[in-house]
């Protein structure tokens, strides 16, 4: 398949990658998923797999208000002093037709999104008549007054005034927000070109991890990235093949890794044992079956990244530790998983902020756990605490990720820098 060739050892320098340079390898070569038809009803969160046509919105000339369809010459000197007086000859509800044509001296009733009658060209609120009956159905006037003139076009919203047909107003790759879908409503796009969701297998893996709802046991914790891991790929808009917790055993792990191939995952995503050395019977399940190799990328925190592929899935392992796993998600498996979705990006807004405390950095391009306020129109950043990797709680009272960038050992108060908001 065309996602095993996703990794060239033979290419690959061993020195320190940068993280762009990780990034785009990996994006090389990973295929995006195919796409299918969706009722428009299922398309929240789904990526758009084609561009899209406008037709004319509005589609017809219509009043923006409650009032009276006229021609303005009919009541170019009107005032409240000398109001003009109209005909009443037609009432247009909403969804109603337009079929009588206005002639000198004639008004219409309208309603707020009616269509406009042949022969009017503007239309007078309710407010400015003598008629300001309110209340469900008021009877229709014989004739109306208009307290003042209106100028050509008042009060009616065009036939193509939000949107000409025949433009783009949507392009492949985004993923549909609420608006998104009222607006393919308005074109009629009842079925929506999506790409599929593309599946993704997670496990993570070492003898030391317990599931949630066990006690814990000397030398055990609990089982944290399945949870975050998990929520962040759902996150990315794929849906989510739970493989559990992998114990340092290769039967079990080669079992977990057909069962991923059987459900037919695009990728699978695992944390921990990316060290090199602890990482064993992955790297021999995946290296009969596939393709393995170990990175090193100037990152902090998690410089080990693992990728391959497994019988021409595309497989990422993660560092363990919890905010190692978190970050490299966020810098490398949300790009990936993004490109397989059909995603044209998932890069994130980068915010300008002022430094509150100095920094310290080892020159690795970092990803600090940050507190972003704002203080008489600055945003200051400082530092959570103790940047240990495994420091969950850190990321949990962060607001944003401070990005300290490669080649950078000290940041003084006052300094400049810009932060990932979380
Ligand atoms: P490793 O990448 O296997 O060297 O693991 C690094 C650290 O992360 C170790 O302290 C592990 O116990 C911890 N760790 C590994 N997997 C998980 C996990 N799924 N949840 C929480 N911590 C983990
Ligand atoms: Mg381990």
């Amino acid at each position: 398949p065309a996602n095993a060739a996703w990794y060239n050892p033979a290419a690959l320098p061993m020195t320190l990658l940068s993280v762009q340079g990780a990034q785009e390898r990996i994006l090389r070569h990973l295929h995006v998923v195919d796409t299918e038809a969706l009722p428009l009803e299922h398309c929240a969160a789904r990526v758009l797999a084609s561009d899209i046509l406008s037709t004319d919105l509005p589609p017809f000339d219509n009043s923006s208000v409650d009032g009276f369809a006229v021609s303005t010459v009919d009541i170019s000197t009107a005032s409240s002093a000398a109001p003009s007086i109209l005909r009443v000859v037609a009432d247009i509800p909403a969804g109603g037709e337009a079929n009588r044509a206005l002639q000198r001296g004639e008004a219409a009733r309208i309603m707020t999104g009616a269509p406009i009658p042949p022969g009017a060209n503007a239309v007078i609120m309710i407010e400015d008549t003598d008629f300001q009956l309110r209340g469900p159905n008021p009877p229709l006037p014989t004739e109306v007054r208009a307290l003042k003139a209106v100028k050509a076009g008042e009060n009616i919203r065009t036939k193509g005034m939000d949107i000409e047909s025949g433009r783009k107003v949507m392009f492949a790759g985004v993923r549909l927000r609420p608006q998104d879908l009222g607006l393919l409503a308005m074109l009629g796009v009842a079925n929506v070109p999506v790409f599929r969701r593309p599946r993704v297998a997670m496990l993570s893996s070492g003898d030391e991890l317990i599931p949630v709802d066990c006690p814990l046991a000397p030398g055990k914790i609990r089982d944290s990235n399945s949870y975050t891991l998990s929520a962040l790929i759902a996150g990315v808009g794929c849906e989510v093949v739970g493989l559990g917790i992998a114990p340092d055993d290769f039967q079990v792990l080669q079992m977990l890794f057909e069962r991923a191939v059987e459900s037919q995952v695009d990728a699978i995503v695992s944390s921990a044992g990316v060290s090199v050395g602890a990482f064993d019977y992955v790297r021999e399940i995946i290296e009969a079956r596939g393709r393995l190799d170990f990175w090193r990328v100037n990152v902090r925190p998690g410089r080990p990244l693992a990728v391959g592929d497994f019988q021409g899935i595309p497989f990422i392992g993660l560092p363990g530790n919890p905010v190692s796993a978190f970050i490299g998600f966020e810098l490398f498996v949300r790009p990936a998983l993004g490109h397989l979705a059909g995603m044209e990006s998932t890069a994130r807004t980068r915010m300008p902020v002022t430094l509150a405390e100095a920094i310290e950095s080892d020159g690795r391009e970092s990803y600090l756990r940050a507190i972003v306020e704002e203080r008489q129109g600055t945003h200051f950043a400082r530092l959570t605490g103790h940047q240990g990797s495994g420091n969950l709680l850190s990321l949990v009272q962060a607001n944003a990720l401070l990005i300290i960038p490669a080649g950078v050992k000290s940041l003084a108060v006052g300094d400049q820098a810009e932060v990932w908001p979380l």
